[in-house]
């Protein structure tokens, strides 16, 4: 076996524990065992039990790998939250046998806070909000090497896997290996498909996916562009990075996230966008920020570099950056528009 086929089964292997253990917590506590973190932002039982099962696998297999992930133990072992870790470790335990709550911790905070010229980035729950909720989420584990990402594997135990049969069996999962193409699978490995996106020309057929969280992203900003190209469905809503899935089998043409105007500076992290933007563009999409700049994976957890985010079939890209320049109030300062293909 060469060396990308074990990075891809593992990496399969890591998220599709992870996932089934994030359905496990989702069946049996819903909404309960969360607390909100110093940034208010919630965290699960489940965020800390995917990014345990994941991180232990990947330094298994790969013990020279840094990973760059989400969470760390630091408020899970406060006395406060006895019982959130008593429960990680017992859903860990369902798929480590004999795993001790000392062990959870440590693999959780097998994390690194620095990206390397090779990483794995984890988001061990992208879309915490979609998965109290019973919407969407995602598990999100990417190899990047040199800045480009390599590999990415995204689990979405409640997305729809046919979009004309949403009643039916739900559970998808993307894969996607440089070069290689871009697939989705059932949530249990089976019935792969290849992806490819929209052939849509016209930007008036455009369908477009954003956030449901309006502070994740500029909904106004968002509508006046579907009205400036004469786009008329409505957009589709969805927690996480899902939306790069959607755009990827051809189901929505583009996503956008503009800033919203609530936190205009925000910084994406990488890992919320690293397993998606491959996915999406191995199905022959394009993914870049509102400048047409690449996504930058190389300068640390924060996509410095980056100002908002487009996702699209790659024809309709330039269209869409052109229409989006006049309903943006102003490039951020340190963001000249040179080198942009607009
Ligand atoms: P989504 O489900 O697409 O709305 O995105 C969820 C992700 O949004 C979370 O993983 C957060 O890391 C990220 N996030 C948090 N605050 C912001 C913000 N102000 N702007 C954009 N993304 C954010
Ligand atoms: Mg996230």
């Amino acid at each position: 076996m060469d060396e990308s086929s074990f990075e891809m089964i593992t990496a399969l292997e890591a998220v599709k524990m992870a996932a089934s253990l994030c359905e496990k917590v989702r069946r049996d506590l819903g909404g309960r065992g969360s607390f909100l973190k110093q940034d208010r932002s919630p965290v699960t039982v489940a965020d800390f039990g995917s990014q345990a099962v994941v991180c232990r696998l990947i330094r298994k297999k790969f013990p020279a790998d840094i990973i760059v992930a989400e969470e760390d133990s630091a408020e899970l072992r406060k006395p406060d939250h006895l019982r959130i870790l008593d429960q990680v470790a017992s859903y860990v335990n369902e798929f480590v046998p004999d795993s001790s709550k000392g062990d959870v911790c440590s693999w959780i905070d097998l994390r690194s806070h620095s990206v390397a010229d090779r990483f794995w980035a984890l988001d061990p729950i992208d879309g915490t909000k979609g998965f109290l909720r019973g919407d969407q989420y995602a598990v999100a584990l990417a190899l990047i090497e040199y800045g480009t990402v390599r590999l990415g594997v995204m689990a979405c135990p409640h997305l729809y896997l046919d979009r004309d049969h949403p009643g039916e069996k739900r559970g998808c999962l993307f894969y996607a290996l440089r070069g290689k193409g871009s697939f989705q699978m059932d949530i249990d490995g089976r019935d792969g498909r290849i992806l490819s996106v929209s052939k849509a020309e016209d930007p008036s057929e455009a369908t477009f996916t954003e956030s449901i969280d309006p502070e994740h992203s500029n909904h106004l900003i968002h509508q006046g562009l579907a009205r400036k190209i004469n786009i008329s469905k409505p957009s589709l809503r969805m927690d996480s990075q899902a939306k790069y899935g959607i755009v990827a089998r051809g189901e929505a043409t583009f996503y956008l996230r503009v800033p919203s105007s609530s936190e205009p500076d925000y910084k994406e992290k990488i890992w919320d966008h690293a397993a998606g933007s491959i996915i999406a563009e191995e199905a022959g999409g394009k993914v870049s920020d509102l400048l047409d700049h690449p996504l930058d994976f190389s300068s640390g957890i924060r996509m410095e570099k980056n100002h908002g985010i487009l996702v699209s079939n790659g024809i309709l890209h330039g269209v869409i950056l052109e229409a989006l320049q006049s309903l943006i109030p102003h490039p951020p300062p340190d963001l000249p528009l040179e080198g942009g293909g607009v």
